[in-house]
């Protein structure tokens, strides 16, 4: 080994640069305590740091930092939904995702790759043309397609597959993808460096509410009093807000996908089919993702099933027949908090002081930037709810105001 560079690497000029503080001993209270170290708790401190000056944070993990859903998704990054307040809120979050990388000095490996949704059916082809439509207007990059531009656009997909031919697609230019790990530790560090307290092994047990206003989270590690508190614990969402006395209309399924060995580069865009129940993408080191609905019924657990397999993969190989000799590298769950109309809760709860970042189902990765974004803005100050997030308050349910976003979630993610 060259002298100089031994040299250099025991060199007091060439620290150790620490991502996270070493563990340190909760204090008895925070301005904001934030339940769930995943990309978007993380997110929510980073933004309270970053813009509204507010560091006396802990985000409280019971488990490992971004190690949830955070870990499991397939990390589908896209705008083109159904309504005005999805689109205009996710089009942001595509928007914010672009600029993340240079805000945060590190590479989240953003590709911008397009993401193609495949028509069989005439009413297929309605709906698609109104949601590109609807996307234009937002800023989004999004057109209908004909077979022969799919055609060109990814050469090894069968357009007849089985009883349901290709016959359109909407075809997302904004449609992406980012390394989930290094979104929720870009947050993480960031957020770190601005003082924010992440605790990881250190589960909120129970939640201590006085006369309607929260006061305190109870963890393995001791009782911690807060000025407010946020939950952003995805799959696990209802069964904290049961403790604070507060009723959602979420029900958890598990959602599976699955992954092959490396191929060579084949598939740039992302490529979704809701009648076949089946998205499939090609990471950036050559395996192939694929992914499809929720399981059929409502379970907490993480286990992966062959019933799965067996379906999502026949769908798999008829949009791409090549796929048959290909071997499956590894499958995996998480847990999905589904709402009627597919899409967040966000905001203000009963519980006063107590924020909702809740019911993300299959769609929250995309959001992670925006979401935290905005949350963070409803805490400091102190509850008046942002205008791009109202529609996705709580209480949309009970005033039979949802927003609908089943037509443009279904296998897409
Ligand atoms: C297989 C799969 C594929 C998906 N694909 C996509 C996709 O392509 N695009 C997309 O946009 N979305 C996708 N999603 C959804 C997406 O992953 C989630 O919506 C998103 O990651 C939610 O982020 P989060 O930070 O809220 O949750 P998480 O990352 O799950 O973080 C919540 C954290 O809270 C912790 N926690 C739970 N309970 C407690 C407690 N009591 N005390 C302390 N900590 C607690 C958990 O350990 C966890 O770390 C997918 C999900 C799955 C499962």
């Amino acid at each position: 080994m060259p002298f100089a560079l031994l040299k250099h690497g025991l060199s007091a000029d060439y620290p150790v640069e620490v991502d996270l503080p070493p563990p340190c001993d909760l204090k008895p209270r925070y301005d904001v305590v934030i339940i769930g170290a995943g990309g978007h708790g993380l997110a929510i401190a980073y933004y309270l740091a970053k813009y509204h000056g507010v560091t006396n944070v802990a985000v409280l993990e019971k488990a490992y930092l971004g190690g949830g859903n955070t870990a499991r998704n397939t990390a589908v990054i896209r705008s083109n939904y159904l309504t005005s307040e999805g689109v205009r809120f996710y089009a942001e979050s595509v928007r914010m995702f672009q600029e993340l990388s240079n805000e945060f000095d590190f590479n989240i490996m953003y590709s911008e790759r397009g993401q193609l949704t495949l028509a069989h059916t005439d009413a297929t082809v309605r709906a698609f043309r109104q949601r590109a439509e609807v996307n234009k207007h937002f800023g989004g990059r999004t057109e209908m397609i004909d077979r022969q531009q799919i055609r060109e656009l990814v050469p090894t997909l069968n357009l007849d597959p089985g009883h349901l031919p290709v016959i359109a697609g909407l075809w997302h230019i904004d449609g992406a993808t980012a390394r989930h790990d290094a979104v929720a530790w870009g947050y993480a560090k960031q957020a770190a460096k601005r003082g924010v307290e992440i605790h990881q092994l250190t589960e909120v047990q129970d939640l201590v509410v006085r006369n309607g206003r929260i006061e305190a989270v109870k963890t393995n590690r001791g009782t911690v009093q807060c000025g407010c508190v946020v939950q952003a614990i995805a799959g696990a969402s209802s069964l904290l807000m049961a403790k604070a006395g507060i009723r959602a209309p979420i029900q958890t399924y598990p959602l599976q996908a699955m992954v092959t060995q490396p191929f060579k580069p084949f598939l740039d865009p992302l490529v979704s089919s809701s009648a076949l129940h089946c998205y499939v993408q090609q990471t950036s080191r050559g395996e192939i993702v694929f992914g499809g609905g929720s399981d059929p019924y409502p379970l907490y657990n993480t286990r992966s099933t062959l019933d799965l397999k067996e379906s999502l993969l026949g769908h798999a190989i008829e949009m791409f027949p090549f796929m048959a000799n290909a071997k499956l590298m590894r499958q995996w769950a998480g847990m999905t908090d589904m709402t009627p109309d597919y899409s967040p809760i966000m905001g203000l709860s009963p519980v006063e002081n107590y924020y909702l970042d809740a019911g993300w189902g299959t769609w929250g990765f995309k959001s992670t930037p925006i979401c935290g974004k905005t949350m963070a803005e409803l805490v400091a100050s102190g509850g008046k709810v942002p205008a791009l997030i109202a529609p996705f308050a709580l209480e949309r349910f009970s005033r039979f105001q949802q927003v609908n976003e089943m037509g443009a979630t279904a296998a897409s993610h």
